[in-house]
């Protein structure tokens, strides 16, 4: 599957549930954020070591992988209301930090 795919399976989803008066660009950005921030609660006041034992718990993997799931949630539709291609948009940034990152 690809990225395509999945912004057109969350557009159907909300289309048919007629919410496409609610996502505006900034409406969609700043769920985004929201979101990000109920990712980071999983990781706040946590050390590093903490949270590597704590990924072996399924529940706790479960838990960010629903935020993250949340994320990429309003994340897409807010490219396609930016009639931005996510897949050419990585492509071409990974092809800039190339350039500005070369090799050693
Ligand atoms: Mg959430």
């Amino acid at each position: 599957m690809h990225i395509s795919d999945l912004t057109e399976m969350l557009i159907d989803f909300r289309d048919r549930r007629e919410w496409k008066k609610y996502h505006t660009p900034k409406n969609l950005a700043l769920s985004v954020a929201i979101e990000v921030g109920e990712l980071l609660e999983l990781f706040q006041w946590k050390k590093d070591d903490e949270i590597l034992r704590e990924l072996e718990n399924d529940d706790y993997r479960s838990r960010i992988g629903e935020e993250i799931s949340d994320v990429l949630i309003y994340l897409l539709p807010l490219a396609h209301e930016c009639r931005i291609d996510v897949e050419k948009a990585i492509v071409d940034k990974i092809k800039k930090n190339e350039q500005k990152y070369p090799e050693r």
